[in-house]
């Protein structure tokens, strides 16, 4: 007899791993294409040697250098194995019955309505707007009392599109207090807009709205899992009651605090991104394709039904890019021969006449 598992896990898909194709150009998963400086991977080497022991579980130091570069204290700082393990310890620590809802806009980060399901509680999706951007207006009319937590995402993912901070806070003033709000901004580094929201500032005047960063992006450091959380000290505690021991392990402490000492190299490496990113929407807008502005590392192509098969295609050019259901694909931008090569599949006149035409 088979062990029995919770009948809701059948709704969700079991992990099937992205298809392999050697040789091909990834641009599927908004990794930077860059590896970790030499700096880091001295920290890494050398925290390598001490692998035998287990990691800081309080990440004491990583702690520190994280509230040093914010200008906030260690207690309103969590780690995290990836920021996506936060997401879900956020929903263990708001949601408590299976009538709980979380909030968020959809599209958004395709692990919201996973970790809400696992930590049984219930996602309530609101839609986009027709520019994929977040309908504040439809969410805060989507806040119930039983809404416990809110996840935004800015710049949002797969989408790419971003709010202003004016915006923002209207929608922070009408959510009553007792609401943990996560601003979830992964792709922060990115955000070239002027009036962009810092989730840490709004962080300190308002205690129910914590922030999540990661350095799996700008910094580089996909393949080592590490992301914080800055908020309220009440809710930190709490996260760290949740968080699973020893999950943030030694070598991405490690690398996490120098890559932080590196910020500024690291950080001067995401305008070269963002200058691909402009350059390749402005090829697929000049092709007929239509793109969101993006505020991210990547562009987003609501393709609709034509997504998995443009998602096909590409692959078989030799691209991979990311199809969502029936909605678009996400295109991460690369090193510039990598997106000539998925700009040279896509404004291909065969290929634009199957998809746009
Ligand atoms: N939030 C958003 C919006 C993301 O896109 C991602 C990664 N795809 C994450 C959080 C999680 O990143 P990580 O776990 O690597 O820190």
């Amino acid at each position: 007899m088979t062990a029995r598992i919770r009948p809701d896990l059948d709704s969700i898909p079991a992990y099937t791993p992205g298809r392999s194709n050697p040789g091909a150009v990834k641009l599927a998963s908004n990794e930077t294409t860059l590896g970790p400086l030499p700096t880091v991977v001295k920290a890494i080497a050398e925290a390598a040697e001490t692998a035998n022991r287990y990691p800081d579980n309080m990440a004491s130091e990583l702690r520190a250098a994280v509230a040093a570069f914010h200008g906030v204290e260690v207690a309103n700082v969590a780690v995290g194995c990836g920021s996506v393990a936060l997401c879900q310890e956020l929903v263990q620590i708001t949601c408590a019955a299976p009538t709980d809802e979380v909030l968020f806009a959809w599209r958004s980060f395709e692990a919201y309505p996973i970790v809400t399901q696992v930590g049984n509680a219930r996602a309530i999706q609101v839609p986009l707007t027709e520019g994929y951007a977040h309908d504040f207006e439809a969410m805060a009319a989507a806040i119930t009392e039983r809404t416990k937590l809110i996840f935004v995402c800015n710049p949002n993912n797969p989408t790419g599109t971003a709010y202003g901070r004016a915006e923002l806070e209207r929608f922070l003033d009408a959510v009553a207090d007792h609401i943990l709000v996560v601003l979830d901004e992964a792709y922060y580094e990115y955000l070239r807009v002027d009036d962009h929201p810092d989730g840490v500032e709004i962080g300190r005047t308002r205690p129910n709205v914590l922030v999540l960063r990661t350095f799996s992006k700008a910094y580089g450091l996909a393949g080592l899992r590490v992301g914080y959380a800055v908020g309220d000290p009440e809710v930190i505690t709490a996260l760290l009651k949740v968080h699973i021991p020893f999950s943030v392990n030694r070598l991405a402490q490690a690398a996490a605090i120098a890559s932080l000492e590196a910020r500024h190299e690291l950080l001067d490496r995401t305008d070269h991104v963002v200058a691909e990113r402009d350059r390749m929407r402005t090829a697929l807008i000049a092709a007929g394709y239509t793109v969101p502005p993006s505020e991210a590392n990547f562009l987003w192509l609501p393709l609709g039904e034509r997504s998995a098969d443009f998602g096909e295609a590409s692959a078989s050019a030799g691209v991979l890019v990311r199809p969502y259901g029936i909605d678009g694909v996400r295109v991460t931008a690369g090193d510039p021969h990598e997106n000539d090569l998925f700009l040279a599949f896509a404004t291909d006149p065969d290929v634009l006449a199957r998809f746009l035409g």
